[in-house]
């Protein structure tokens, strides 16, 4: 017999050796040994006035609980039919492993390097203040996702099947703990052997991953995509691609624009990283004060307030994480976040961002099209730069000074390994985004005691939250006038996550192969 439960264990209860057990037994009055009990989900209520743990579970009384083993079958694709992906992130990732199930081979074009070569890269950004335009925290193999914090909540949960995505990931490596945690997280130590499977089982497969190789063209005749320049030299004929670069692939936003073909302009958020010490999140959402138990992870939160007509909030929460320099070119200061699995560093940081509405909020920039967001995000990360000190060094403020409009004097420590700046960004940052978040920070000060405070630092610029432009596509996901063209992803606009974006790529994938 199966019986599905509801439990909540106390902190007490969650300690004691075989505790979920233990209170299942009692809950049904079972002997301790008579049942197996398979977790469903599993989440933490830190509010007030005591934490709970809440469990669902599956309970098989005199029956062995079943074994679901993942499995995806995967076709040898070497003499298929090619569908071209261009970009390796999730939304790449996930078109080619469909393309593998469904009997097609995907021809993988990536301009950055695969994960290990990436890391000397990475340490080049942060240690030597150079940032290769072509390998960095956004691009190269697994994309922006393979140096992020691997946080997979989504909210596009009618966009596709959220648990397929989770499921593929645990078959190519990532804990099955994934499955049950309401806020399932990976961690970035963990997200590179991930991305290193599936490139593995794609080309065990036959399918091709090329590295190295940027799309530095396209060739369309009479409305047709016929072929992809690589590499500004090698012409490759095609029949259908799905081009899935990322929000920071500007080079492919110039080049379509530059080519007349059909982009829109999407409103985005912009504003700044605040990091605070993890020990003051943690007595402020655990109640505590002093270390929070072992039992609990380091404590997150989300907060959201509007702010003259628009919103203000925290964005890619990072407990127990590290800020990083994400940007793509010299010349630019971009900040984002990520942590490791068990989150164990000693602070906590969060993108604070207001919403920029790109029909009514940047006027000036309306010469540039449909790339009038991209032109303001450039704007505001090259003052970055300028105000960071010309380095990877970021401009940076107490949080308290930000909103009292005060240069700080001195900067708390921070985890952001290039270092920091002491900058005005009171005055620096845009009306616009700069005196939303100073009342944003104050309200968020009212709903979390403790977080309005001289120990937090602010960080600039967080920019690329989200694309600021979109590729237009029909219902058949390809491009209204550029036939064989699948934009694909959160560079077109369709995804804003690992998750949504590994969706989006299955989607597309299935688009694609669709009459081919
Ligand atoms: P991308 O991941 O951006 O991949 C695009 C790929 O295309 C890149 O590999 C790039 O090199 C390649 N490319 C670009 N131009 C070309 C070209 N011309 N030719 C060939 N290849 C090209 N999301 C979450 O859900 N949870 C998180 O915790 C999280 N943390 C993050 C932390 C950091 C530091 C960063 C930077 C991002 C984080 N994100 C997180 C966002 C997430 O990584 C992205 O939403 C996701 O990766 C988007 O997937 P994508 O495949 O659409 O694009």
């Amino acid at each position: 017999m199966v019986r599905n439960v509801q439990l909540r264990l106390t902190l007490k209860e969650e300690a004691a050796l075989n505790g979920l057990q233990i209170r299942t037994a009692k809950y049904l009055g079972l002997e301790e040994n008579s049942f197996k009990i398979k977790v469903l989900r599993k989440s933490i209520d830190a509010r007030k006035p005591k934490i709970v743990f809440n469990y669902k579970l599956a309970v098989y009384i005199n029956e062995p609980a079943p074994n679901d083993t993942l499995h995806f079958e995967y076709k040898d694709v070497s003499k298929a039919k090619p569908i071209h992906i261009v970009g390796f992130g999730p939304a790449g990732m996930w078109a080619a492993l469909r393309c593998l199930e469904m009997g097609y081979k995907p021809i993988v074009l990536e301009r950055g390097s695969n994960v290990k070569a990436r890391r000397r890269d990475l340490k080049a950004i942060n240690q030597d203040h150079q940032v290769n335009p072509e390998s960095n925290y956004c691009f190269g193999e697994g994309g922006a996702g393979t140096y992020s914090d691997g946080k997979l909540y989504t909210r596009s949960l009618k966009r596709g099947d959220v648990r397929r995505i989770f499921e593929s990931l645990v078959f190519h490596g990532a804990t099955d703990q994934i499955l049950i945690d309401a806020h399932p997280h990976i961690g970035t130590n963990k997200l590179p052997k991930i991305v290193q499977n599936i490139r593995e089982v794609i080309q065990h497969h036959g399918g091709e991953i090329h590295f190295n190789t940027k799309v530095t063209d396209f060739v369309i005749k009479e409305n047709r995509l016929k072929a992809i320049v690589l590499n500004k030299t090698d012409e490759i004929a095609v029949e259908r691609v799905i081009l899935a670069t990322g929000h920071s692939a500007r080079d492919i936003f110039d080049l379509l624009h530059k080519k007349d073909i059909a982009l829109e302009a999407k409103s985005f958020a912009m504003g700044v990283r605040v990091e605070h010490p993890q020990h003051i999140i943690d007595n402020i959402q655990y109640h505590c004060s002093g270390d929070r138990s072992e039992l609990l992870p380091a404590a997150s939160y989300s907060l959201v307030e509007q702010v003259k007509d628009r919103g203000v909030y925290s964005f890619c929460m990072c407990p127990g994480g590290f800020i990083v320099p994400a940007a793509t070119s010299p010349g630019e200061v971009v900040v984002n976040g990520m942590s490791p699995s068990k989150r164990n560093n000693l602070f906590a940081n969060s993108g604070i961002v207001v919403e920029i509405n790109v029909d009514k909020d940047i006027p000036k920039y309306e010469k540039f099209g449909a790339l009038k967001g991209l032109e303001y995000q450039k704007n505001l990360e090259r003052l970055a730069f300028t105000s960071g000190g010309r380095t990877q060094t970021a401009p940076a403020q107490r949080l308290t000074d930000f909103v009292e409009g005060n240069l700080s004097a001195d900067l708390n420590p921070t985890s952001y390994q290039p270092g920091l700046n002491s900058a005005p960004l009171h005055s620096l940052l845009p009306k616009l985004i700069g005196s939303r978040l100073r009342q944003g920070f104050k309200a968020f000060g009212d709903k979390m005691h403790g977080y309005y405070t001289a120990e937090a630092n602010i960080v600039g610029v967080e920019s690329r939250t989200s694309s600021p432009v979109s590729i237009p596509r029909n219902e058949k996901l390809e491009h209204p006038v550029i036939k064989g063209l699948f934009p694909c992803g959160e560079g077109g606009g369709y995804a804003g996550g690992i998750v949504s974006a590994a969706m989006d790529g299955e989607r597309c994938a299935e688009a694609a192969m669709a009459g081919l």
